[in-house]
C-alpha cells in the first residue's frame, strides 16, 4: 500500500484546476490558468561572473481557450512555446488583488511547451568563486513563494520537479533539497521533486561545501521506521542543541497526530527570529522549531490550496505553541481570515491570534486533538480548503459548526470587526524577512 502511494505520488501529477482561481476577460479572450504536468529547471550559477542562468521548461495543459496564466517575480524572462518566440507580459487580477505573468497568445485547450530563459536575481550571493543560494519562501505577503526565483504555478497546482544544477565554479559546493538528490560530479546535481509538491513546498540551498556545522541521526517513528533527521547551522551556533529539541518535539507530535509523515526531516538553525516550513524541511530558529515542525504535519501533510486556506494551520500551529487552550467564547463578534479575494495569495496574518482563539473555542465543543488526528490520516497529501474542515468536522461530530465558521473565520455578514490586532505583536514565527536579514543568515 506504501509502495503503491509512493508510485502515486511519483508518476502523476495531480490535476488541481478546480481548486484554481476562475479565469478573467483579458484583451479578446480570456486569461486562464494552467495546469502544469512537468517542469524541469537547468540552472547555472557563474560565480566568476555573479551571475546565473536558468530555463525553465513546463509542460502544461490548458482546458480552456485563451491566455495562460503562471508566474514570476524578477525581471527579465524570454519564452518560447513549442519551439516559438512568444511574448511574456505581466497582468493584474480582476479587482487588482495580485498579478500573474500572461502568455501572449491565445491558444486552444491542448497539452504544450513552454520554455523560459531568467537568472536567479535574488538570493544568490557571490563570494570568490563560490555561491550560496537558497531558495527561501515566505507566506505572510503574496508572491514570495518559488516564482520569487525562477518561473513557478500558483499554489493550487502539484506537478513532478527536477532541478538540474550547475555550479561553474572550482571550488566544491554542496546541495540541500528536499528531494532525491544526485551528485554526478563535483557541482553538478540533479534533483527530482515528487509529484505533489508545488511552489510552496521546495527546499532548495546550494552553498560551499564546509561552510555549515552538521550533525545527523535517526529517530524511530511509532510505525517503526527510522527517520534520518539532519541538521545544520552556521559555525556559531549549536547544532546540537537543535536536534535535542527537535527530538523531544518528534515524540510529542506522533504521540499526538499519528507516525511522521516524512521519511526524513532536514532542519536549517538560525539565529534569526523565525521560521518557514517546507515538507521535510524548516529554515528555523531554535525558538521556532516546534511550531515550524507542527507543520510537518498541518500545512505540508495537509496542504492549504489558497492565500484563503493558509490561515488553518497558523491558526493551529499558534493554538498549540500556546498550550492547546479551551475557550467557551473566542472573544471577538466576527472576523475574516479566509473569505477574501479568491484571487487572494497569501496568509492573512491575524491566522495566529484570531485562529488560536477560534480553534480554541472549538476546543469546547469536541476534541479537537482527536478530529484533526483523522482530519489529517483522511486527508493526507491532498490540498484543502476551509470547506474541507467544516465538512470533516461536521461529519466526525455531528455537529454544525458552519455558522460558527461563518462568523468567527470568514468575515461573517459583512460585520465589522470590534478586536484590533497588530501585527509585529503576533507573527512571531512567521517573520517577513528583508533580502538582507536573509544574506545575514546564510
Ligand atoms: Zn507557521
Amino acid at each position: 500500500m506504501k509502495y503503491l502511494l509512493f508510485l502515486l505520488l511519483s508518476l502523476s501529477a495531480f490535476a488541481n484546476l478546480h481548486l484554481a482561481p476562475p479565469s478573467f476577460d483579458y484583451r479578446d479572450g480570456k486569461a486562464v490558468f494552467m495546469d502544469i504536468k512537468e517542469a524541469t529547471y537547468d540552472i547555472k550559477y557563474y560565480p566568476y561572473f555573479f551571475t546565473s542562468r536558468v530555463k525553465t521548461t513546463f509542460t502544461f495543459e490548458l482546458k480552456e481557450e485563451g491566455y495562460p496564466l503562471f508566474d514570476f517575480v524578477p525581471m527579465g524572462i524570454r519564452g518560447k512555446l513549442n519551439g516559438k518566440r512568444v511574448p511574456i507580459r505581466r497582468v493584474k487580477s480582476p479587482g487588482k488583488v495580485t498579478s500573474y505573468r500572461v502568455v501572449k497568445k491565445k491558444l486552444k485547450p491542448g497539452t504544450y511547451t513552454l520554455v523560459l530563459y531568467t537568472k536567479v536575481k535574488r538570493l544568490a550571493w557571490y563570494g570568490l568563486g563560490t555561491v550560496n543560494s537558497g531558495f527561501f519562501i515566505k507566506d505572510l505577503k503574496e508572491k514570495k513563494f518559488l516564482e520569487k526565483f525562477v518561473p513557478a504555478n500558483l499554489e493550487y497546482d502539484q506537478y513532478p520537479m527536477t532541478f538540474n544544477v550547475r555550479v561553474k565554479a572550482r571550488k566544491a559546493h554542496k546541495v540541500v533539497a528536499n528531494g532525491n538528490v544526485k551528485v554526478h560530479k563535483k557541482n553538478h546535481f540533479t534533483i527530482h521533486y515528487p509529484a505533489h509538491y508545488g511552489s510552496s513546498s521546495v527546499y532548495f540551498h546550494v552553498f560551499k561545501q564546509g561552510k555549515y556545522k552538521w550533525v545527523t541521526d535517526t529517530f524511530r517513528s511509532i510505525d517503526g521506521r527510522d527517520i534520518p533527521f539532519t541538521i545544520y547551522t552556521k559555525w556559531f551556533l549549536k547544532p546540537e542543541k537543535f536536534l535535542a529539541k527537535a527530538r523531544g518535539i518528534f515524540n510529542e507530535l506522533e504521540a499526538d497526530y499519528g507516525p511522521w509523515p516524512q521519511d526524513f526531516y532536514i532542519v536549517y538553525g538560525m539565529a534569526l527570529k523565525g521560521g518557514m516550513e517546507y515538507p521535510g524541511a524548516t529554515a528555523t530558529s531554535l525558538r521556532s522549531l516546534g511550531h515550524e515542525m507542527f507543520h510537518t504535519y498541518f500545512a505540508k501533510g495537509v496542504v492549504p490550496a489558497d492565500g484563503n486556506s493558509g490561515w488553518m494551520d497558523e491558526g493551529l500551529a499558534s493554538w498549540r505553541d500556546r498550550g492547546y487552550k479551551t475557550l467557551t467564547h473566542p472573544g471577538y463578534d466576527s472576523f475574516n481570515l479566509g473569505g477574501h479575494s479568491v484571487y487572494k495569495r497569501n496568509t492573512d496574518k491575524n491566522s495566529y491570534k484570531v485562529g488560536r482563539a477560534f480553534f480554541a473555542y472549538l476546543n469546547s465543543k469536541f476534541n479537537l486533538k482527536y478530529a484533526l488526528k483523522d482530519y489529517f490520516q483522511k486527508h493526507k497529501y491532498q490540498m484543502v480548503t476551509t470547506n474541507h474542515m467544516i465538512n470533516h468536522f461536521e461529519q466526525l461530530t455531528g455537529l454544525n459548526l458552519r455558522a460558527d465558521f461563518s462568523t468567527y473565520v470568514l468575515g461573517g455578514n459583512g460585520k465589522s470587526n470590534y478586536v484590533e490586532f497588530h501585527e509585529h505583536e503576533e507573527n512571531e514565527h512567521h517573520i517577513d524577512y528583508t533580502d538582507a536579514q536573509i544574506k545575514r543568515m546564510l
